[in-house]
């Protein structure tokens, strides 16, 4: 665990001025051009927000540094167009403040080469940041697919269940979504359920994912089931379809009958069990259904007819769209204070997983890291997250790559109108401020 230390008083050393006049351009490697995912693109828009006019992502493939690009002009969208929402209060923080008791962000160097950095508040929120929720979920699926391969060692069944419902266009969000609870809620305390429980010797992980789209908000169900008993689809089909049975007529008979909800015969309840392809295959197969589990909007947020809310947002930063503004603050308002995750009593101790981390914990935690790369200045950093254009994400992706590029990183700043002096120190790596900060004794 490594945090940003605060600068050594005794460590001023020698410091050289870099200012620049404030032009765009500059010299040195420029920051790798936008090609990019998220579909539609609108350049211009009437009604876009005030985001310093960013470029418009296209089609194209997905990379890490892309991704983070996004999810930073996200989070400034969001924070921006949310920030008066009392739900909003901590992601208004988050990536910008420091932790108490530090006095610099720092940059670091994870061993897979990637710079991030340390020392900044978090928020944690997996439903409305999209850079703290793509932190937690990937730590959330890694942890599942760690839990399908012990379980699986031991002779044990996994299945991926999935339970949607039908929703209707401007029904409020927190409805449907209440009603899906409640009805896994009676599933998991009904004697069917019990009763294959003690058969089966089964567990559970829950998670809720929400689309939107032509009928307004879609939450449903994506459930890991354990069982203790190895199950084969085919060698023990009447238990396996048993399972399938307790699930859809549960499912079906609660809905319907309680909430005056229509379950989809084709595709309402679906159970399958997670594949195993040979020894090699495992691995592979524990990770996807693990990922498919935590990172339901990975496959670009969308599909043919819906939306993931991190989409929505994606799209009001390339066209201003008022309308999904106000769809993602709705969002917002009815995702607030709900578990994404639920795992069923003594499962995570059967095997071996100890006690769950908050989100909060999990979206604070600091990566390995192999170098300091530079420590910046509260000041300088706010300026650099408030530009609104990603320009924290093309910072870092700067300092991506092996070697000193910090030269260039400084290059960027300033073709954004940021000047900045470099404090170099005896020990320890250089520090950034802005050229009207006073340097730090
Ligand atoms: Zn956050």
């Amino acid at each position: 665990m490594t945090g940003p230390s605060p600068s050594s008083p005794t460590a001023v050393g020698r410091s050289r001025s870099r200012e620049r006049p404030a032009v765009g351009g500059g010299g040195g490697r420029r920051p790798e051009p936008l090609s990019v995912v998220m579909g539609t693109v609108s350049a211009t828009h009437p009604e876009r927000p005030n985001l310093n006019d960013p470029e418009p992502v296209s089609e194209g493939q997905l990379t890490g540094r892309v991704r983070r690009l996004i999810a930073d002009r996200a989070r400034a969208l969001i924070a921006e167009t949310c920030g008066d929402m009392a739900e909003a209060v901590k992601l208004r923080h988050c990536g910008l403040h420091l932790r108490f008791g530090l006095h610099d962000v720092a940059v670091e160097r994870h061993p897979d080469g990637y710079a991030y950095t340390t020392g900044l508040q978090t928020c944690g929120s997996v439903w409305a940041c999209p850079i703290c929720s793509f932190k937690v979920r990937m730590k959330r699926a890694t942890e599942l697919a760690v839990a399908i391969a012990i379980h699986r060692s031991r002779g044990g069944s996994v299945f991926l269940l999935t339970l949607t419902t039908q929703h209707t266009w401007g029904e409020a969000l927190g409805s449907v979504w209440s009603d899906v609870q409640d009805v896994w809620a009676f599933i998991t305390s009904h004697y069917r359920y019990r009763k294959l429980k003690e058969e089966l010797g089964m567990g559970f992980v829950r998670t809720i994912e929400v689309m939107h789209g032509h009928n307004g908000w879609h939450p449903h169900l994506h459930v890991l089931l354990f069982t203790d008993v190895a199950v084969d689809r085919f060698d023990d089909a009447p238990v396996f379809d048993r399972i399938a049975k307790t699930f859809h007529d549960l499912w079906v008979r609660r809905m319907v009958e309680h909430h005056g909800r229509d379950v989809k015969s084709s595709y309402g309840v679906d159970l399958r069990p997670v594949k195993d392809d040979g020894a090699d295959g495992v691995g592979m197969y524990c990770t996807k259904a693990g990922y498919e589990v935590a990172m339901a909007d990975g496959k670009e947020g969308r599909t043919r007819t819906s939306r993931h809310p991190f989409a929505i947002a994606y799209d009001a930063v390339d066209t201003g769209d008022t309308a999904d503004i106000g769809l993602f603050r709705e969002w917002v308002r009815g995702s607030h204070g709900r578990h994404m995750w639920s795992w069923s009593q003594g499962l995570r101790q059967k095997l071996g997983l100890g006690d769950e981390k908050t989100d909060e914990e999990l979206a604070a935690e600091t990566d390995e890291t192999i170098e300091r790369v530079c420590t910046i200045s509260p000041r300088l950093w706010k300026q650099i997250v408030m530009t609104r254009i990603g320009l924290r994400a093309q910072f870092l992706s700067v300092l991506d790559d092996e070697g000193d590029h910090l030269d260039d990183a400084i290059e960027l700043l300033a073709s954004h109108g940021l000047l900045v002096v470099v404090e170099q120190r005896s020990s320890g790596p250089p520090r950034l401020r802005g050229s009207d900060e006073p340097r730090r004794l």
